[in-house]
């Protein structure tokens, strides 16, 4: 095995993430709902303009509330892109419900909306769609269905934080939506996450569920003289100590977008000629979606090609990851009813898609590496 000279992913600390940490330890309170995660609630609910955003402590506990405050029940159908993370439809699945995948589109790779009618019975309860690599899905088209035939939507926007769909917010169309704040994302606290909630008449409830099913919050705020048990619930809220981290990350937003843009724009440009004159696909963003530079990937014309050029990379020292293996084909997926032939986009990318390394600190002569390992590749 080689060195690792160019690791796929890398956090990086941004600006105040320690000082801060440290303030958080001083405050002495470094539980959940501190001063930190106050700001931070307060900041993102005026920047997105949501009812309500709860820190969570992960992307997968937000998908969690979300199937909990949709009270999703055994036998209730869900959709979702096969092409995704396991979390999106785990999450329903965890209170019985019966994953229904469906394809994506080959130019952004996001939940086909034109097949979405033909997977509603119903037992339909939630669309669940997913701003694949920070690019919006088609939300027009995706709220109209729901809206026909009373679905909720809850988008899984994991990966479009400050993204956009024709000049509104990803995160702010669907009753409920979830944001990661993993290591591997744009903005991140190690583990972490959040729910957006935009329809007013789940708040309640959703501060509830996140405080063991008790009445805590509103207890807090004076609105009851003691608090109990009042619902089910877990816990899903962060330390206060992440909140701080999250807090200096957001505190340096714009130099985390401007060092992702350029990361991402000088890729497309310097691998244009390359790509076209090996039949290798570029993402595709389109004009009406405002991205989030969440990362790059290359589709390769096999998974012969893609392991070889993978291999060929690895040797240098640079680590380009594969993605997706499809939903419906793994063994979960399997018990679901899925098979080959369900999804042959998905079943597709899960062969040929291939992120290059892509973190805010990625340097200039790192990003001329690694492009000049792919455009020596000769193994086609
Ligand atoms: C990262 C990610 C998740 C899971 O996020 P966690 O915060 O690690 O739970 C879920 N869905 C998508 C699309 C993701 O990219």
């Amino acid at each position: 095995m080689e060195d690792i000279r160019i690791p796929f992913n890398k956090p990086s600390m941004m600006g105040n993430e320690l000082s801060n940490m440290q303030q958080a330890v001083v405050n002495g309170h470094i539980s959940g709902d501190g001063p930190f995660s106050r700001q931070v609630h307060q900041r993102l609910k005026e920047t997105f303009g949501v009812e309500k955003v709860l820190l969570t402590t992960s992307c997968t506990h937000a998908l969690e509330m979300s199937a909990l405050l949709l009270d999703i029940q055994p036998g209730d159908e869900v959709i979702v892109p096969s092409y995704t993370f396991v979390s999106t439809i785990n999450a329903f699945v965890l209170r019985g419900a019966k994953p229904v995948f469906v394809d994506v589109r080959w130019d952004t790779k996001n939940l086909d909306e034109t097949l979405l009618e033909q997977h509603i019975t119903p037992r339909t309860k939630a669309i669940v769609p997913v701003h694949y690599a920070g690019v919006g899905c088609e939300m027009d088209a995706i709220m109209a269905v729901a809206k026909k035939h009373d679905l909720r939507v809850v988008e899984d926007n994991a990966q479009g934080l400050y993204g956009k769909y024709k000049g509104q917010w990803l995160g702010t169309f669907g009753e409920l939506s979830t944001v990661s704040f993993h290591e591997t994302k744009n903005i991140q606290c190690g583990e972490g996450g959040a729910l957006f909630i935009n329809d007013k008449g789940l708040v309640e409830r959703a501060e509830i569920i996140r405080e063991k099913g008790t009445n805590r919050s509103r207890f807090f705020r004076g609105q009851v003289d003691k608090y109990t048990w009042v619902d089910v619930g877990s816990s899903y809220l962060p330390s206060d100590m992440l909140a701080a981290y999250l807090q200096a990350q957001l505190d340096e937003k714009e130099a985390i977008f401007d060092a992702r843009r350029r990361i991402w724009q000088t890729y497309d440009t310097e691998l244009a000629a390359w790509a076209e004159d090996h039949g290798v696909e570029r993402p595709y963003v389109p004009n009406h979606v405002q991205q989030t530079y969440h990362m790059y990937y290359l589709v390769l014309p096999s998974l012969e090609v893609r392991t070889r050029l993978q291999e060929h990379l690895r040797k240098q020292g640079i680590v380009a990851v594969f993605h997706y293996q499809p939903l419906h084909l793994s063994e979960m997926g399997a018990q679901f009813g899925g098979q080959a032939g369900d999804a042959p986009v998905t079943e597709k990318l899960g062969d040929q898609l291939l992120r290059l390394p892509f973190y805010n600190k990625l340097t200039p002569s790192e990003q001329a590496n690694i492009i000049d390992a792919l455009v020596s590749f000769n193994e086609w």
